[in-house]
């Protein structure tokens, strides 16, 4: 009874009457199914903004998968009433974690939501991409062409899963030195090394880059992420 979990809320959809059913990415759960009552109504006490990290009181039970909340406190607000860029990147990032339900990312989001603002918005999202094609077990080849270990590498291919030297590029086209070792960078790269790296400049280009070997090798499509290429 009177169980306190910590999450954020990542998806919101109608549910009955004036009721709205949450998506909620918890610390010590994973995802959850939270049921707000009466929570349609801006004006209600419990409307949730999306995105923001609340504490929930819920009744925990080992075997259920969809709780009411009895009571809610925000802890950060993370929504984004005036840039719709930044809170439309912020739904690729639940998006990715709506569709990746088994991997446990809640320390990556609240690592990355608390900087996202403040720091390198495309670092920071390509840092979380990358944590996710590690666990997905798709990590890219990048210490040398993926076909003859050549280390004189020209050109990214997600078709063969990393990098390609000058004979074999096979259409693939050629990279600058730079873009090539920001992708190593990033695929090396873990979140308790963000501080020896976030002085390194990633652009939208950077993390497209990550984002296409990512989705091309998991077969994943992620709605958000459309929609966020039409804004940038
Ligand atoms: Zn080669």
């Amino acid at each position: 009874m009177n169980d306190r979990v910590v999450g954020f809320v990542l998806s919101q959809s109608d549910y009955r009457d004036a009721d709205v059913l949450m998506q909620v990415l918890c610390k010590d759960y994973g995802l959850l199914s939270l049921i707000g009552r009466s929570a349609k109504k801006i004006t209600s006490k419990n409307h949730c903004l999306p995105m923001c990290r609340y504490e929930f009181i819920i009744d925990y039970k080992d075997n259920k998968t969809i709780y009411t909340i009895h009571n809610q406190k925000l802890l950060d607000n993370y929504f984004e009433d005036k840039d719709i860029v930044m809170m439309s990147f912020k739904n690729v990032l639940a998006e990715l974690v709506l569709k990746n339900r088994e991997m446990d990312l809640y320390d990556d989001l609240q690592f990355v939501f608390e900087k996202l603002n403040k720091e390198n918005m495309y670092l920071l999202g390509s840092l979380f991409v990358s944590s996710i094609i590690r666990r997905f077990g798709i990590t890219p080849m990048v210490d040398g062409c993926v076909i003859c270990g050549n280390k004189k590498v020209a050109a990214l291919s997600n078709r063969h899963g990393g990098f390609l030297c000058l004979d074999h590029l096979g259409g693939e086209p050629v990279e600058d030195v730079e873009t090539l070792k920001k992708f190593r960078l990033i695929n090396k790269a873990r979140f308790e090394n963000y501080e020896a790296i976030k002085d390194f400049t990633y652009d939208f280009r950077n993390f497209d880059q990550l984002m296409s070997f990512f989705l091309d090798n998991s077969d994943l499509r992620l709605r958000s992420y459309d929609f966020y290429k039409t804004l940038v």
